[in-house]
């Protein structure tokens, strides 16, 4: 039975493009970036090359891309790198990815005052409620771009101008960057993490994008590369593999964004007709990659089982969180119902499925739902 994979929010295939781009970097072209000789030279062109592709992709300057290991590493950096020392205040949403709230629990443990802002129903952080609560010595704002469990995408550059400076403001934007346009100086942030195998890169690297003129306290310690930023021999191939993947992703991000819209309404029209009654979780105008269904009368864990049988793949929260059958933090953010809450699934579409695809999912879908309903 072929697998349907529909949890591309945990992670993508790399493109046959991307792979070729970056086997050169492992075999003949190995260079050490920091070496002085030809073959150094060669790995640092490749290297500055791809920084300045990712940088013309999102809006940024070159020096504002601080390699990274993936968006969990660049989370943590911009957020330890930030703050300064305690005391301070720092605000973020509770809809954050573990990568940003587990760091800025530690902060809170380490002597700063952590406040988490109100989300309306839709999972939407609304500015007057940063005003409201921002004071003298808020130090940081965290709030993602677009949400990993409903696809629902937050108002940054009103949040940020509302801040008018006040204080930084640091964007998860891991599940935006390579699906939706995402351009760093136009949110007029501080920081935004992003990482390459969410839109068909390789895994193990990612980047902080850093304002211009912005201090950042490092993590690590060791040696001189990316401003002694973020030190440590950098990953060419995986850089080239970066910058390979989110070149396509935003030279084809028009038909991709087309072509995923249509699966997802396509998907979700079978199931209202096939598996109703279900629950939609997030807003209509998110990202249209993820779909955050609840199906009442079912329950979320033994959902993922019966579909992983089926040959569906798909999340009941966040990778992270997925078989550990605690209620997600974000759907609790969201105030949405007990029924709701242990019933929702996540679906997470990639321009790679085809209608069929969809169609014979769609069809799995239902079939479980209606067993799981009759007990
Ligand atoms: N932030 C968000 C919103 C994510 O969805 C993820 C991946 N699940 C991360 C951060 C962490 O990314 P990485 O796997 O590159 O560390």
């Amino acid at each position: 039975m072929r697998c349907i994979y529909l949890d591309n929010n945990a992670t993508t295939p790399l493109l046959p493009a991307v792979w070729e781009a970056m086997r050169p970097y492992l075999t003949e072209a190995f260079g050490n970036p920091a070496s002085a000789h030809t073959a150094g030279r060669q790995a640092r062109r490749a290297l500055e090359d791809a920084r300045e592709t990712i940088a013309a992709c999102l809006g940024a300057d070159a020096d504002e891309v601080i390699f990274t290991s993936g968006a969990t590493e660049a989370n943590n950096l911009a957020l330890f790198g930030l703050c300064g020392e305690p005391p301070g205040h720092l605000l973020a949403s509770p809809i954050e990815h573990p990568s940003v709230a587990e760091p800025l629990f530690k902060l809170a443990e380490n002597g700063f005052d952590l406040e988490l802002l109100p989300v309306d129903r839709q999972g939407r952080v609304h500015a007057e409620s940063l005003l409201e609560r921002l004071r003298p010595d808020t130090r940081l704002v965290a709030v993602m771009l677009a949400n990993h469990e409903t696809g629902t995408v937050q108002p940054i550059r009103i949040l940020r101008e509302s801040l008018a400076g006040r204080a930084r403001f640091h964007c998860d934007a891991t599940q935006a960057a390579g699906k939706v346009p995402v351009h760093f100086h136009y949110l007029g942030v501080d920081a935004l993490a992003l990482s390459a195998h969410k839109f068909h890169g390789p895994k193990g690297i990612g980047a902080l994008l850093l304002r211009r003129g912005v201090k950042l306290r490092p993590r690590t310690w060791g040696g001189h590369q990316q401003h002694g930023r973020r030190p440590g021999t950098e990953p060419v191939a995986l850089a080239v593999g970066f910058a390979c993947a989110l070149d396509c992703a935003c030279r084809e991000m028009n038909d991709r964004l087309a072509h995923v819209r249509r699966l997802r309404e396509r998907f979700l029209a079978q199931l209202q007709v096939n598996a109703a009654p279900i629950v939609l979780n997030g807003s209509d105008d998110g990202i249209p990659h993820t779909m955050n269904a609840a199906f009442p009368g079912t329950k979320a864990d033994l959902m993922l089982m019966n579909l992983d049988l089926a040959g569906v793949a798909c999340s009941t929260g966040s990778a992270c969180s997925s078989g550990s059958l605690l209620p997600s933090p974000v759907l609790q953010a969201m105030s949405v119902s007990d029924e709701v809450l242990h019933s929702a699934m996540r679906f997470s579409l990639s321009p790679l499925l085809t209608v069929d695809d969809i169609d014979e999912a769609a069809r799995r879908v239902a079939a479980v739902v209606s067993r799981l309903r009759r007990g």
